[in-house]
């Protein structure tokens, strides 16, 4: 299996993410996408946008489907009115819980805390620790070598009690080293924690004006539901699609940028009859897994979990994740890509009525103290009429909710592999390359002259900018061609266009495609059809 430490190193040195204010030090839970970077997140929005709306096919039922539907999209900001996120809930209860150091002054999110049972010199501890999977048993070996006062020597006299599990495990916090602490018992009872961040809107600055950066996109949907109704032709069933920003103050980022506090969502809210909305679910979930294999997250690194029906809102009759085995997880881990969630008329009726109580059934609004909506609805009609049965309900929802950079981080896993490619003289090469799908990949051709005389670069820069109107090409005639070939492989780049003496003789070049090494010849004037049937291999969209 690919070390994660592999891809981190090729996506900072070839310019895919960086931290962010890196010259600072970096700040934690934040990422930047570099030149590469920005490129492959991009097609991966495009890919998503493109076959989830642009591309959709309103006129067929697609297979699995109870019938045609629609789909449209929207881009809504990202600070909202606050009684957005008090009638969603997000504002009561989006929380994670905590544990805080007294000893270090460290806050730690409670389920994310690991460590091992060890006994030495008849005392039994709990050595806790926050590092990566690959780390943690080093990391509680010397902190608890140094906690028994022995020496990296008398390891030995450790006795290591059980496997690594998670701190919620531990029914009592007193027998505890916490992750940064030398004393046992610093860590508090667990507590809750918002991970809305706040921000004030205006000069004024008071709770008044207080707002929250939205922790997702979905709520811009449902509050937009009537204005979208009122201004499109479209009917039930259809569906509302969105990518932007959210933003979570998660308790400990990590993991790369799979656990961000800054990230990129892709979420479709799909309308539908009541009566119908198992089926619609059931296709959602499906389809939404198909679009994964199709750009390439195949086999047993990617797979489809339904939530037991314990695990469920009573609102809800099914919701699955589907997710991928990231190399930074414990073997047998999964880390969710996205969620498909069948939620019924919970949002709609919430943002009409008010806050419901989610533990009730059937859904009641929440009560304050005194008897009183514990928040208020917009009052607003959100129900939908059926022009042709003239029947008037409030429609299920089917939300398919994704993440840009875990797709993006997932690709990248998937796509890393190394082999061996001949060099310029034939002796095989130790090779890194990025298998990337070509609709995902940042560069889709370079063009290079072998060399740079002979009038080579003349025709080759000709090449480049008749393709760069259509495609992101690449020009490099610097160094040996194997070497500028190697760059491309690390970069994903699925095609390499050659000009050489032959070239000079019947306006011929080489094309070299990256997975196979297999390379061919085309005519000069042949480039542009042969990329784009490259390209478009006519595959079928999902
Ligand atoms: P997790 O349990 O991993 O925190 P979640 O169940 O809270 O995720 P959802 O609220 O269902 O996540 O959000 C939908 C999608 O948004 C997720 O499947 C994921 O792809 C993405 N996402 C959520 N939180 C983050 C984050 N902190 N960083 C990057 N992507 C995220």
């Amino acid at each position: 299996m690919m070390e994660m430490d592999k891809l981190v190193s090729l996506c900072r040195r070839r310019g895919f993410l960086f931290q962010s204010s890196e010259i600072y030090g970096g700040l934690n839970g934040f990422w930047d996408y570099g030149p590469l970077g920005v490129e492959l997140k991009r097609n991966v929005r495009e890919a998503w946008w493109r076959d989830m709306v642009t591309g959709h096919n309103d006129l067929a039922t697609l297979p699995g489907a109870p019938e045609s539907f629609e789909m449209t999209g929207l881009d809504c900001t990202i600070i909202m009115h606050p009684q957005v996120w008090k009638c969603s809930g997000h504002y009561d209860l989006f929380h994670d819980q905590m544990v805080d150091c007294r000893e270090s002054k460290r806050r730690y999110r409670y389920d994310q805390v690991r460590g091992r049972w060890v006994e030495a010199k008849g005392d039994r501890i709990f050595v806790a620790t926050v590092a990566e999977t690959a780390d943690e048993q080093d990391d509680v070996q010397r902190r608890a070598l140094k906690y028994f006062n022995l020496r990296a020597k008398d390891a030995g006299e450790l006795a290591w009690d059980g496997d690594f599990h998670a701190l919620p495990q531990v029914p009592d916090l007193s027998r505890v080293l916490g992750p940064e602490a030398t004393q046992l018992g610093t860590l508090t009872e667990p507590r809750e924690f918002n991970l809305m961040f706040k921000t004030f809107v205006g000069a004024l600055g008071g709770e008044e004006s207080a707002a929250f950066l939205r922790p997702e996109t979905a709520q811009g949907i449902f509050v937009n539901f009537k204005n979208v109704l009122d201004s499109s032709r479209v009917r039930i069933p259809f569906g509302i699609a969105q990518i932007g920003k959210s933003f979570r103050n998660e308790i400990t980022p990590r993991n790369f940028t799979f656990r961000s506090r800054e990230f990129e969502q892709m979420e479709i809210e799909f309308f539908c009859h009541p009566g119908q909305s198992n089926q619609w679910y059931q296709f959602w979930r499906d389809r939404r897994l198909a679009w994964y294999t199709h750009l390439g997250l195949a086999g047993e690194r990617l797979r489809l979990r339904e939530h037991a029906p314990a695990e469920l809102s009573h609102y809800s009759t099914g919701t699955a994740d589907i997710e991928y085995a990231f190399p930074f997880l414990p073997p047998g881990d999964y880390g969710e890509l996205e969620g498909i969630a069948h939620r019924g008329d919970f949002d709609l009726r919430s943002h009409m009525e008010g806050k419901l109580d989610p533990r009730t059934c059937p859904l009641e609004l929440e009560k304050d103290a005194d008897g009183k909506p514990r928040w208020r609805g917009s009052g607003k009609d959100l129900t939908y009429r059926d022009d042709q049965s003239g029947e008037r309900y409030i429609p299920h929802v089917i939300e398919p909710s994704a993440g840009a950079d875990r797709a993006t981080l997932a690709f990248l896993c998937e796509a890393y592999s190394e082999d061996e490619a001949p060099d310029e003289h034939g002796a095989p090469q130790k090779r890194v390359v990025l298998k990337l799908h070509p609709r995902l990949a940042p560069i889709k051709a370079a063009v290079f002259p072998l060399v740079k005389k002979d009038g080579m670069p003349e025709i080759a820069q000709d090449v480049y900018l008749s393709l760069k109107a259509h495609f992101s090409v690449f020009y490099d005639e610097k160094g040996a061609v194997g070497r500028r070939y190697r760059r491309q492989d690390e970069a994903g780049t699925p095609f390499c266009i050659t000009v050489d003496g032959q070239t000079l003789a019947d306006r011929t070049v080489t094309i070299r495609d990256r997975d196979s090494l297999r390379q061919w010849r085309v005519r000069v004037d042949d480039c542009v059809s042969e990329l784009t049937k490259l390209l478009n291999p006519g595959a079928a969209r999902v």
